[in-house]
């Protein structure tokens, strides 16, 4: 008997063959460059912003090159899938504005000319390489128990052996096709294993687009091709779906370096051409000093709900994840300060090796820069669609009185140095409120803001008094023009210099006075251009704004 009746006797009603498959998906007509990456998540949990962050270096890399970007879903490991994961995968892709361009499109639907892109559809595919490989003599059925798996292990550990089914170990790799025949006939489960002819003392050269020049043992363990579901493992499917799916860049986490051994020698064994590798580190953090894996269960910044309830634009997010990934992407934006972050092209070799450390700073930082160019309109409609699922209050206020809340929106904005008081939509409120009666007038006198070294006492006369010349018709030189004259009449100088020298002349200076003024409108001592508050107030607002101060 040969390993042709083993592998007939194992899948008799697999008639297709590997040749069938390669003529079945053509080689891909690429232009000159053009890169066919995969997002290629196993639905096991929901996504995470290490999803998107992987997700997108091959979103970026495909689309830059004019290539092929597409969504294909690992799901052999059917005990740990859970419900609706895909969905929230294909969801979250196209939240982050990445559109896939062959693949999964929803639990059981799809598009393109390479699938089924769902690992648990493509057995048949899976088992005709098999059958093929055990012909050959490059795989084999495996009888082993796991409680034979884990003495054998024991053993290995005790005496100091590399651990695993290899050589020697692997009780089953010589096992004649009339033995495994006959196991197989008198009922023995099994599961498929490669036969590996690597050599763990000759060392395999590779090169990786990010890590560079590597060097690790040749593969040779018997790992398992197919499981006893019948389901084949990631290593033997991802080889095959690359290959067939004419996948030219892996580009994945850095946790999978290990098993690159493994891959290689598949690649090999099934005939295929090696694909380009990219293992790309882990987002890093940095917790008492030391640096650690953004880990999902520790940190809510990894989850991308985070993202979405505190408000920040997608824009805001991608654009922190590919400072991440390249970190000149920061010179690039100050020297393109209007472009479409579309235009950034990444390059693998200029990622960091050693993994990048998540900085919320530098993420507000990013995001101040984004909403800073977004037109006040644009701010409005982001805020509202957020509003209307995280602040009730805010969205109702924003959607009655929106004329005027645009205009807030739009102060200090259309200069050369737009004002960045917003790094993401929780932020809002708090530098906002003011111009709503229905939040102004929750506050109390402890959350009023007095300019330094002023009491109550002193801005309720200063209030008093220039309510008297208010006229909302002033423009911003007559407006100022009159707080300086009241300022001067009632003690401050607007003389810098005759202040410092002697400061016990005065009460103090003009910005005193029109802080006072701001503390009646605004509560705040901070705040935006005061003129266009008031302006945009309207007169009413503000006559009410310093009698209800006035009774304060
Ligand atoms: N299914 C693997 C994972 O979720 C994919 C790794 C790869 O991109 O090849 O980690």
């Amino acid at each position: 008997m040969s390993y042709k009746d083993l592998a007939e006797k194992i899948f008799k009603d697999v008639t297709e063959t590997p040749e069938f498959f390669l003529e079945k998906y053509k080689k891909r007509e690429l232009k000159e460059g053009a890169m066919v990456t995969r997002y290629a998540p196993s639905p096991t949990g929901f996504q995470h912003i290490g999803g998107v962050f992987a997700a997108l270096i091959a979103e970026r890399l495909a689309v830059q090159s004019g290539g092929v970007f597409y969504l294909r879903v690992e799901d052999t490991d059917q005990k740990r899938e859970v419900v609706g994961a895909i969905e929230d995968t294909i969801n979250t892709m196209k939240h982050f504005g990445m559109n896939f361009s062959e693949g999964m499109t929803g639990e059981d639907t799809e598009i393109g000319n390479y699938g089924p892109y769902r690992q648990s559809k493509r057995a048949h595919i899976y088992n005709a390489f098999a059958k093929s490989l055990i012909e050959k003599g490059l795989a084999y059925p495996c009888f082993c128990s796991a409680e034979e798996l884990t003495k054998v292990r024991e053993e290995q550990v005790e005496n100091k052996i590399t651990p695993g089914y290899y050589g020697e170990y692997a009780k089953c790799r010589n096992l004649s096709p009339e033995e495994a025949i006959a196991k197989i006939e008198a009922g023995e489960p099994y599961i498929l294993r490669l036969k590996s002819p690597g050599n763990f003392e000759t060392r395999v050269n590779f090169h990786d687009l990010i890590k560079g020049d590597i060097s690790f043992p040749e593969n040779n363990v018997d790992i398992v091709l197919i499981k006893s579901d019948g389901l084949p493992t990631y290593h033997f499917a991802h080889a095959i779906d690359d290959a067939l799916m004419g996948t030219t860049h892996v580009t994945r986490g850095e946790e999978w370096l290990s098993s690159l051994p493994i891959h290689v020698q598949l690649f090999e064994v099934l005939g295929f051409e090696v694909p380009k590798h990219a293992h790309f580190p882990s987002i890093m953090k940095l917790e008492n000093g030391n640096k650690r894996k953004l880990s999902k269960r520790k940190d809510p910044e990894s989850a991308v709900t985070y993202y979405k309830e505190e408000g920040y634009p997608v824009a805001s997010v991608v654009e922190y994840l590919l400072n991440l990934i390249n970190s000149t992407f920061e010179v690039w934006r100050e020297e393109n300060p209007n472009a479409d972050y579309h235009d950034f092209v990444i390059s693998l070799d200029k990622m960091s090796k050693s993994g990048s450390l998540f900085d919320i700073v530098k993420l507000n930082d990013v995001s101040k820069n984004v909403i800073c160019k977004f037109p006040a309109t644009r701010v409005y409609e982001e805020y509202k669609t957020w509003a209307e699922e995280y602040d009730k209050e805010m969205f109702d206020l924003i959607v009655k009185y929106k004329e005027r809340t645009i205009k807030a929106f739009n102060i200090d904005k259309e200069g050369p140095k737009p004002r960045k008081d917003f790094a993401k939509w929780t932020d809002v409120k708090e530098k906002v409120f003011f111009f709503y009666d229905e939040l102004f007038d929750k506050e109390t006198l402890e959350n009023v803001e007095l300019p330094k070294n002023m009491d109550i006492e002193e801005a309720k006369r200063i209030a008093k008094a220039y309510v008297e010349i208010y006229d909302e018709n002033d423009d911003n030189e007559a407006w100022f023009g009159k707080v300086k004259e009241l300022a001067i009449s009632l003690g401050y100088t607007a003389d810098r210099k005759a202040f410092k020298k002697n400061p016990e002349e005065f009460k103090g200076m003009v910005s005193d006075v029109a802080g006072a003024i701001r503390s009646v409108v605004a509560h705040r001592t901070n705040t935006p251009d005061l003129h266009t508050i008031m302006h945009i107030m309207g007169s009413d607002m503000v006559t009410e704004r310093f009698a209800k101060f006035l009774n304060l």
